[in-house]
């Protein structure tokens, strides 16, 4: 399509296309010379605990900053990468990062917080997915037990025996396992009576409304009460605000996340965050 086309819709609907296209080109080689490179970074969020004010673990967000594209989102760049299957290398980069920045914690003094690792459906499925992380842990020298496993409805929504056997597996190396986004997807309750999950975490969408909408606030009761009966401990995502934070202690819920605390920050404005936290007597840490 040339300039002689006009700028009708249609031409300018074809060039909007173009423009995504030559993205999504960019995109698809950049990303492969950032698996090269190893250049992603991992931010990190903490999970504190309501009822004692304590900061227990962490939540590993993955970042990537291009020379090209700029700052690319993991919004962006991750459905990108699951399908074009480069998810799985950037997913063991991700694993390594994090047993590194494991090390890092642990000289600074912070030997027990655990971090949460986001896995895509399309790397669990893998049949060789338990291998792979069991692998990077060896060659890394840690742990399950320093690290949560989220994953998404997405990932458990087929309830097959496969998936029943890797998450069982994965609890027998130590890991615990989180549901993430919850509300979010394919609603099907049957997978959390049958799969050995350990905490649920409430989608962001649920926790932005509850002090002002009712009907919001009793979704989120409700799925704090289930949560509990079915032996799971609960992580609201997104809390915000002092009010959200004060009305989810008054429901039971046992953790939070959120900018309410901090944003997700790179690992050396976390270890100053841990620092601040202790020193101002804010509360403790695990
Ligand atoms: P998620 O796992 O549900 O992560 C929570 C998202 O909410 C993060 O966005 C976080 O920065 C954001 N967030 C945290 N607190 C607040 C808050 O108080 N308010 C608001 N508005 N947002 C908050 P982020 O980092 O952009 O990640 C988006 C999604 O991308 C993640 O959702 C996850 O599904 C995916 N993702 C991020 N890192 C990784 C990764 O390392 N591996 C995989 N497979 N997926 C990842
Ligand atoms: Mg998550
Ligand atoms: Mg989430
Ligand atoms: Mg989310």
């Amino acid at each position: 399509f040339s300039k002689e086309n006009g700028r009708n819709g249609f031409s300018f609907y074809f060039e909007e296309l173009n423009i995504d296209n030559e993205r999504v080109i960019t995109l698809d080689t950049e990303i492969r010379k950032a698996i090269e490179n190893r250049d992603f970074t991992l931010y990190y969020q903490p999970k504190v605990n309501i009822e004692q004010n304590k900061i227990v673990g962490l939540e590993a967000l993955v970042r990537w900053k291009n020379d090209k594209l700029g700052f690319v989102s993991p919004g962006e760049f991750i459905p990108y990468a699951e399908e074009s299957g480069l998810i799985i290398p950037i997913s063991e980069i991700i694993l390594e990062k994090a047993c590194e920045d494991l090390v890092l914690l642990r000289a600074v003094g912070y030997s027990k917080l655990t971090i949460a690792i986001n896995i895509s459906s399309i790397h669990f499925q893998q049949t060789n997915f338990l291998e792979s992380i069991q692998k990077i842990l060896e060659k890394e020298n840690t742990s399950a037990q320093n690290f949560e496993i989220e994953v998404t409805e997405r990932t458990v929504m087929n309830s097959d025996e496969e998936t029943i056997r890797k998450l069982v597996r994965l609890k027998q190396l130590g890991f615990k396992l989180a549901i993430d986004d919850f509300g979010t997807g394919y609603s099907s309750l049957s997978y959390l009576v049958r799969f050995p999950l350990d905490y649920l975490k409430i989608d962001s969408s649920f926790i932005q409304h509850i002090v002002t909408l009712d009907d919001k606030q009793a979704v989120v009761d409700a799925i704090i009460q289930m949560a509990h009966r079915l032996n799971m401990e609960v992580i609201a995502e997104g809390v915000e605000s002092v009010q959200q934070l004060n009305l989810l202690r008054k429901m039971g819920c046992d953790y939070i996340q959120g900018y309410y605390y901090s944003r997700p920050v790179p690992m050396d404005e976390l270890i100053e965050f841990l620092q601040l936290w202790e020193y101002e007597h804010q509360g403790e840490i695990e």
